[in-house]
């Protein structure tokens, strides 16, 4: 588990601190960009209305107003102020050619049929009837042009105001709520830091209170077992009678004492290995080892509590070597722990039956297997027996702390294996602990 120093911000929380960072910033350009599109827009069409749909209105004016001082000079055959009118003609219809450019195609087939009709009405210089017809028909195609001029135009106008609404909407509605949606997100960021900051010194709080109370029960329970296996040793000079013999209740008292130091001895053990295990202390060291006769060593240990108990206890060894790289001393301390229990919660006439089975062909690990015939694990209660300090419900009359079955899992997963429980055949629990075959 990783600790953190008070005040100290997880890699992951600096991360997250970022996405509202970079939502203020995408609003922001969000915001500033749509003005700034809106106004070049704004622009294009201001320089589209004055370079272009208005000269050319201006263009259209002033050829009409040539062609027809040209033909009043005509009739008045006055060639000179014709010849001046055809020149300003030439002129207005280039001006007309420079700006359509910012008009846009749609007015180049008018402006191409007016040349037409005024080569059409020069054709037709010596019939005035014709004439006339051709000086019409060229007029009015430059006053529909100018008509046409001038609606584009106020629809260019239209456009422009539009989009200068659209400017100030969005200046009048969307910069106040680009404020606001910024603020919120600058305080949603603060309010995450802050808890973070919570968050993380609360934990290493925690952390040191947890480390501080472990260290307090390794010292106790460490203090404990001393005089403990004291207390065991003398238990056991006086029942070998070294100083002195004993009557016969005396003896059964001093035995019922051993069992009872035995009892608290294992407790404090269990405890110890708890706390060395929380503090990543529990050890394991490999050797080639016998799964045959670790086991047989375990039963061997227990057979007078089981006769005490009016259990029969009974072993399948396997049919061939069982050799595993494994920590004998850590295989035998999860058995015993199997064992222990199996005698203790199986009630007096019931059988304990223990297997060692060598890997299938499809399988890698042996199995070892403690049966009995007493009330069995509820399929319910299978994982929780595994946590620290949980009994069963009944259990609390016999003796017990609830953490063999927490240290024996956690062992053999340390050797590379696990315990698991169901039915034994014969109706009580069966545990069994797999280890991995691996013979060095
Ligand atoms: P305890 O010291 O209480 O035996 P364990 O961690 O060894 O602690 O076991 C946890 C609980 O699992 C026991 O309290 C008991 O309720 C249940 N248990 C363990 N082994 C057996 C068994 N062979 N038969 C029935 N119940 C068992």
């Amino acid at each position: 588990m990783r600790h953190y120093a008070p005040g100290e911000i997880p890699q992951s929380l600096h991360r997250t601190w970022w996405v509202p960072l970079a939502w203020v910033a995408l609003t922001i350009v969000a915001l500033t960009a749509t003005p700034v599109l809106v106004s070049v827009r704004v622009q294009r069409v201001r320089r589209a209305l004055s370079d272009g749909t208005n000269a050319a209105r201006v263009a259209v004016n002033d050829l009409e107003v040539a062609i027809s001082t040209r033909e009043l000079a005509l009739q008045q055959h006055d060639a000179t102020a014709a010849a001046a009118a055809e020149r300003r003609e030439r002129a207005d219809e280039l001006a007309l050619d420079s700006v359509l450019v910012y008009v846009g195609p749609s007015t180049g087939d008018e402006v191409a049929q007016i040349r037409a009709m005024e080569r059409e009405w020069q054709r037709s210089a010596n019939e005035p009837a014709a004439r006339a017809r051709a000086l019409t028909a060229v007029l009015d195609t430059t006053e529909a042009l100018d008509q046409k001029l001038a609606r584009q135009a106020d629809a260019e106008r239209e456009t422009i105001r539009s989009l200068e609404r659209a400017n100030v909407i969005s200046a009048v509605v969307l910069a106040p709520l680009a404020l606001i949606a910024t603020g919120l997100l600058f305080w949603v960021g603060q309010r995450i830091l802050f808890l973070a900051r919570e968050a993380t010194a609360g934990r290493a709080a925690l952390d040191a209170a947890l480390e501080e109370k472990s260290a307090v029960l390794r010292g106790v329970t460490h203090d404990l077992k001393n005089p403990l296996g004291a207390v065991y040793g003398y238990g056991e000079l006086l029942a070998d009678g070294v100083l002195g013999e004993l009557s016969g209740e005396q003896h059964d008292v001093i035995v019922r004492m051993q069992g009872l130091v035995t009892g608290a001895l294992r407790t404090v053990s269990d405890l110890l290995d708890l706390y060395r295990d929380e503090g990543g202390g529990l050890t394991i060291e490999r050797t080639r080892a016998d799964l045959n006769a670790i086991t047989e060593a375990c039963v061997a240990d227990f057979a007078i509590a089981a006769q005490q108990a009016h259990v029969t206890l009974r072993l399948d060894r396997a049919d061939r070597d069982a050799i595993v790289v494994t920590d004998p001393g850590r295989v035998k301390e999860i058995l015993s722990n199997l064992l222990s229990n199996a005698v203790k919660y199986t009630s007096e006439g019931g059988e304990v039956h223990v297997t060692v089975t060598p890997p299938a062909a499809s399988a890698a690990a042996y199995r070892i297997s403690v049966s009995d015939t007493g009330p069995g694990i509820p399929a319910d209660q299978r994982d929780r027996i595994f946590d620290e300090y949980y009994r069963l419900p009944g259990t609390a009359s016999l003796p017990g702390n609830g953490v063999g079955l927490a240290i024996a899992r956690r062992l053999a997963r340390l050797l590379g294996g696990d315990i698991s429980v169901d039915d034994a055949p014969s109706g009580g629990a069966r545990f069994t602990l797999t280890l991995p075959a691996t013979d060095g």
